[in-house]
């Protein structure tokens, strides 16, 4: 197979190879082939600088090395007068020296807080670059990282677009990545070249307080997603200015903690973790990830910055990653001030680094840079245990180009903030937004409508954000989207304001007007009834219900007994219990957070410009005590002795209406026994049988009848989105190769067992059997 150049050949070879073998001592061989490989294309991460990187850690003293481990925020550079930041924000050149001349710091992060133009980031990253590749022993440029989780939500005219599980409710690879491309390219610049993006954990606990930052429950839709969005940003080549390097978080475990709350502690079997939380990891290693983030949390009671066994044994050994494993905001502090596994500071930045974090996010001080000089001088970690880790680091600023370009320029980016980008973020969140109820067909309504607009969501962009916007918590949205319209003001824009009437009814902040809800129903033909909630993320954000609060049960119980049709719209990041008013309601409406086209896309849906076609990344729970996702086992779903069944969200994973209707017909299999080595072929005819043109997902799933480990009742395998015109029929076609049956046997290893297995697309559904 191999021709003696080919070395790309080779390594894709050997990866398939590694993939398949993952024995230790394939391994090894097939590290140092890799190693000394000069990689093109995309897919697996390129490794062209190792020559230089060697003869580069050879040069550098032990203090540079370490420094080179070490992240600060960049508060910790910034001028202070009399205890505050001095504004706007200025670079300290005191600070400078000594975190980045003396202290050789290898990277800086956003403080999360503040949004800056671009010139003003442009400033603060080029000053702190000139004192790295000047003032330092070996000019090693400093890595810049940020979380542009959204669009590059910390810079001031940026494109913002719908958050993470609005994006999954698209369904859409294409979008996703596309969005991310221009996250990148806006990122850039800004001057700033790392993206601690996307988030790869699986959506299981709806009530945590980042579920929103996920793609949802399934895992086959994080893992297309993340690997279309770590596409988006990384393109071909990292070190093309216009992309920057993604970052895989938080690596691994961290979506579902038992109590719902963040950074809590999550019990995690091995079985469960290879096959509900690894595989978008791994398949982001695959798509050539330059850097993951650790798991803040504990899994099975140890702390996933000491254990070895997910840093080393997963995630070098078996996934292969070439990249830098940075650790969360404080977490080595952590382990000594809330894990309480380390009785030190200084033990705690032993474990860490022993068990394979290459750089601490530390970040408020130096202390990490200090305790690991001292631990390596002392033998307690040997110096190669270093040159490992700042090999990684090295690797990383090599392959984003950074010694020849350490600062991009906004002038070079023309098109930041332009109006194509915005018509990207505006389909993204037409195409996200998902349609859950519409009695009697109700929606869309004519431009002649009158309504009356009301609810905590209706009239502010901060909603329609979430965190990460502007700010951490993104409280302070309506400074920074000014320009942008909110729900109320995009109405106002189509129907005119004589025709949009509002009524806040209630805020977030517990203040109630409901005369005023009632007296502007009567002259309003509908209610738009807008809930959900307020901007959090992390431990801010946690709650003890998924309930909504009781003021707006309240305000939605006025508006029912006004008599008028309600139409109920959701901005929220996470599904909020809506059983008790959801019957009374004519439409329902999931916004997610869609960013800040969002408003203007709901209004393009309810006025029938737009065809809904988001469907959900999740199941809709009706019950705050029942979370159970679409793909549980058997034994979840029986029906007890109360009747009742115990899947049984609000609305299905999976489900979203459209405008149109959708007819599926004809669905074949080519064979009923399918071998080993062949693929099956799975074909089906969709009709649009409405009278009008719209997107439709066919989502094929498949269940194991009967395996060795209790099979899920069924599991997303695949699925693609289709547009279809009035009267249209297109056969979509699957190709469902063996390898997508597998799953994680009894002693924790990938196996494919034959038997029956049924395949089901729309309600129907056919069986064929795995035969040797
Ligand atoms: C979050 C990360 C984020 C980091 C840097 C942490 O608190 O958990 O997701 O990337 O801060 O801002």
């Amino acid at each position: 197979m191999f021709q003696s150049n080919d070395y790309v050949c080779q390594v894709v070879y050997l990866k398939i190879l590694e993939l398949k073998k993952r024995s230790m001592k394939t391994k090894l061989i097939l590290f140092l082939i890799v190693a000394s490989t000069t990689l093109q294309g995309q897919g697996i991460m390129k490794m062209s600088h190792e020559n230089e990187i060697s003869d580069l850690i050879d040069k550098m003293t032990l203090k540079e090395k370490v420094g080179q481990m070490t992240q600060v925020t960049l508060e910790v550079l910034l001028k202070e007068k009399d205890g505050k930041l001095v504004e706007p924000h200025e670079l300290d050149q005191a600070k400078l020296e000594k975190v980045i001349s003396d202290y050789g710091v290898g990277s800086v992060l956003n403080f999360a807080g503040y949004v800056y133009p671009r010139e003003q980031w442009l400033e603060l990253v080029s000053g702190i670059q000139k004192q790295a590749v000047k003032k330092t022993d070996n000019n090693i440029p400093v890595l810049y990282g940020i979380d542009a989780i959204h669009g590059m939500n910390y810079t001031t005219g940026a494109t913002l677009f719908p958050q993470q599980i609005g994006q999954a409710a698209t369904w859409n690879p294409d979008l996703v990545k596309e969005a991310a491309r221009i996250t990148a390219y806006e990122t850039r610049a800004s001057a700033i070249h790392w993206n601690f993006s996307p988030v790869l954990g699986v959506g299981r606990t709806p009530v945590w307080p980042r579920f929103w930052e996920t793609f949802g429950e399934d895992v086959h839709l994080v893992t297309t997603l993340g690997t279309a969005m770590i596409e988006g940003f990384e393109g071909d080549d990292v070190s093309d200015k216009e992309r920057v390097a993604a970052c895989m978080k938080h690596y691994a475990g961290y979506s579902m903690p038992l109590s719902g709350k963040d950074r809590t502690p999550a019990w995690i079997p091995e079985r469960m973790f290879r096959e509900f939380f690894l595989p978008p990891f791994e398949a982001a290693v695959d798509a050539g990830v330059h850097t993951a983030m650790i798991n803040s949390g504990e899994i099975n009671g140890i702390p996933v910055h000491t254990d070895d066994f997910l840093l080393q044994d997963i995630l070098r050994d078996e996934l292969s990653f070439k990249g830098l494993a940075v650790s969360d905001w404080e977490d080595i502090k952590y382990l000594h001030d809330r894990h309480k596994v380390a009785s030190s500071q200084r033990e705690a930045v032993k474990m860490a680094v022993d068990a394979g974090v290459d750089m601490s996010m530390v970040p408020m001080d130096l202390s990490f840079a200090d305790y690991l000089l001292d631990l390596v001088e002392s033998g307690e970690i040997s110096e190669e245990r270093i040159d490992e880790s700042v090999r990684r680091i090295l690797r990383v600023k090599f392959s984003l180009g950074l010694f020849e370009t350490p600062v991009t320029y906004p002038k070079d980016y023309p098109e930041f903030g332009s109006e194509k980008f915005r018509k990207v973020s505006l389909e993204t969140a037409r195409e996200s937004i998902t349609l859950l109820k519409n009695k009697n067909d109700i929606l869309p309504f004519g431009k002649d409508a009158k309504v009356l607009i009301t609810g905590p969501t209706a009239n502010s962009m901060v909603p329609l954000n979430g965190g990460w916007s502007y700010t951490w918590q993104g409280r302070r949205t309506d400074e920074f989207a000014g320009e942008y319209n909110t729900i109320l003001e995009a109405f106002q824009q189509d129907l005119g304001e004589e025709n949009t009437l509002f009524a806040q009814g209630v805020d977030f902040d517990g203040n109630l007007n409901l005369v005023e809800v009632k007296e502007k129903a009567e002259e309003s033909d509908y209610i738009l009834l807008c809930l959900g909630e307020n901007s959090y993320t992390e431990k801010p954000g946690d709650i003890n219900t998924l309930a909504l609060d009781e003021n707006q049960e309240l305000l939605a119980k006025t508006a029912f007994e006004t008599g008028k049709p309600v139409i109920l719209i959701l901005a929220q990041g996470r599904p909020r219990i809506i059983r008790s008013i959801e019957p009374q309601t004519d439409a329902v409406l999931m916004a997610y957070l869609p960013g800040n086209e969002g408003a203007n896309a709901i209004v393009d849906i309810m006025l029938g410009e737009v065809n809904p076609s988001g469907k959900l990344p999740f199941s809709y729970p009706r019950y705050e005590n029942d979370l159970l996702p679409y793909d549980h086992k058997f034994t979840s779903a029986i029906d007890t002795e109360n009747g009742l069944n115990a899947y049984n969200p609000q609305y299905p994973f999976g489900f979203g209406m459209s405008y149109t209707t959708f007819e599926y017909k004809n669905l074949k299999l080519d064979k009923d026994k399918l071998n080993r080595s062949e693929k099956l072929n799975i074909s089906v005819e969709v009709s649009n049988t409405g009278d009008r043109a719209g997107k439709e997902v066919v989502e094929l799933y498949v269940t194991d009848n009967y395996a060795s480990v209790t099979p899920s009742v069924k599991r997303l395998r695949d699925f693609t989105k289709i547009e279809l015109r009035p009267g249209e029929t297109k056969t979509v076609s699957f190709t469902l190769d063996p390898s997508q049956l597998k799953f994680v046997g009894r002693d924790n290893n990938w196996v494919l067992e034959n038997g029956e297995f049924t395949i089901e697309i729309n309600n129907m559904s056919d069986n064929f059997n795995l035969i040797d």
